[in-house]
């Protein structure tokens, strides 16, 4: 292969390197959001069970304070029950307590089922808190690794720009504007090998026999037909040894 088609593989190669590291690098932001959100969700989940508690408990307070009215009603009731003069009375003042008692079980019945529905609660605030403990520890896991991950890309970017620059320095500049201008036009793929089957390996056009020929001798410039694309060739590996019979 000549050392101008060599170079232009090379600068393919560096080109290919730099554009998956810049895509990367750009990614990057959004896998720490991703992260970031998977956290917050479980931090949410977190705060709405401890309201939920918070609800319960107010309501239960609620319903106590309701409770110690009608207690209070009873313990009247039973005061003025001594001081009645008339079976009238006795009976009517009997009917307030039967009242009073019915309501006073209600409530009772409620601050129960909110003592029940607690507990219920207090399971789901420890799971939500054990869900958000593993998250943040899977999280710090995941951003550290991304942190290296991070510094691997932005070192073999700066890599990969300084030996382009260098090589770009050695290379003819018309060969170099001629890789440039196709790989513009071609998502920054220039230069592709031809197939052992005579295609352009990334357009997949047949190319002609005798250009195909020439491909093969790797010692000139010559583009795809059909994609422009800088075309080379590699041979197969040596065929292996017929083993002795
Ligand atoms: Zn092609």
């Amino acid at each position: 292969m000549t050392p101008d088609l060599e170079r232009l593989v090379r600068l393919q190669e560096l080109d290919t390197a730099i554009e998956e590291a810049r895509r990367k690098i750009a990614a990057h932001p959004q896998r720490l959001a991703d992260a970031d959100a998977r956290l917050h969700a479980a931090a949410d989940r977190v705060a709405l069970v401890h309201q939920r508690l918070k609800d319960n408990h107010e309501g239960r307070r609620a319903l106590e304070k309701d409770a110690a009215v009608f207690q209070g009603r009873l313990a009247k009731f039973k005061d003025q029950l001594s001081e009645v003069k008339t079976n009238r009375e006795y009976q009517a003042i009997q009917h307030e307590i039967a009242g009073a008692q019915t309501e006073l079980g209600g409530v009772e019945e409620k601050v129960l089922e909110r003592m029940l529905e607690a507990d219920e609660i207090a399971a789901d605030v420890k799971e939500a808190e054990a869900a958000l403990a593993r998250q943040q520890k899977a999280v710090d896991a995941e951003k550290r690794a991304l942190g290296e991950e991070l510094a691997l890309l932005q070192q073999a970017f700066a890599t990969a720009t300084d030996a382009r620059v260098a090589l770009v320095a050695e290379a003819e500049p018309s060969l170099v504007g001629l890789f440039e201008q196709v790989a513009r036009v071609r998502k920054g793929v220039a230069i592709c090998p031809a197939t052992r089957e005579g295609l352009c390996s990334v357009c997949h056009v047949r190319l002609r026999p005798h250009v195909f020929q020439q491909i093969r001798q790797n010692d000139q410039i010559i583009q795809c037909e059909s994609c422009q694309r800088i075309l080379y060739y590699t041979p197969p590996p040596a065929a292996a040894e017929t083993p002795a019979p």
